[in-house]
């Protein structure tokens, strides 16, 4: 398959299988916005022109939000190992959380195994992460106070600490989105 087209068959693939989900945000976009924002990211801002990243980019999300039980996990990992190959199988399943942990825990791992990704998975992280504190910042879930808010920065910059080295750029804009979330934030209310 041709890069273009495996792209196209990404976007296809992840579009149906989120299909009937929404971001947080109070604005309630469809959840592909999510993932093609992401791809973007990286390809468009970043220079990462790697289709193996841009397609693992875009199904980054299908596995940790669109199975239910380990049965249809493991037909879906089947599925996009058929599909799109075993190296944008291993980047997505990097950055799968494992659900069967508490959010909390799920939080910790993600901070103790950032150091020990491939890069690609570190870039696609740095990438996800961007966007969800810039979702976060303009698009704020309904019902998240400040607390909360502030708490999801603080996170997302350990989670980040652990991945950098990988692309000055993306972790500079990475830094820059941060600040933005940080600055309408801060303060006492
Ligand atoms: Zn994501």
């Amino acid at each position: 398959m041709d890069d273009i087209s495996l792209i196209l068959k990404a976007l296809d693939f992840a579009a149906v299988r989120h299909k009937t989900q929404f971001r947080k945000g109070e604005d309630k976009s469809p959840y592909i916005n999510h993932p093609i924002q992401v791809a973007s990211l990286l390809a468009n801002k970043a220079g990462e022109k790697d289709t193996v990243l841009i397609a693992a980019a875009i199904l980054h999300d299908v596995v940790e939000d669109t199975v239910d039980g380990k049965k249809e996990k493991n037909k879906l990992i089947e599925i996009i190992r058929e599909t799109f190959g075993e190296e944008v199988l291993s980047v997505t399943l990097e950055v799968t959380d494992d659900k069967r942990l508490s959010k909390k825990m799920r939080k910790r791992m993600q901070v103790e195994h950032a150091p020990g990704l491939s890069v690609k998975a570190r870039k696609l992280k740095i990438a996800d992460k961007t966007m969800n504190v810039h979702d976060i910042t303009v698009n704020p879930p309904v019902k998240w106070g400040l607390e909360r808010i502030r708490k999801y920065l603080d996170w997302s910059e350990k989670v980040v600490y652990g991945l950098r080295g990988v692309n000055p750029k993306l972790e500079a804009i990475f830094d820059e989105t941060l600040q933005i979330g940080r600055a309408k934030y801060s303060g006492r209310h």
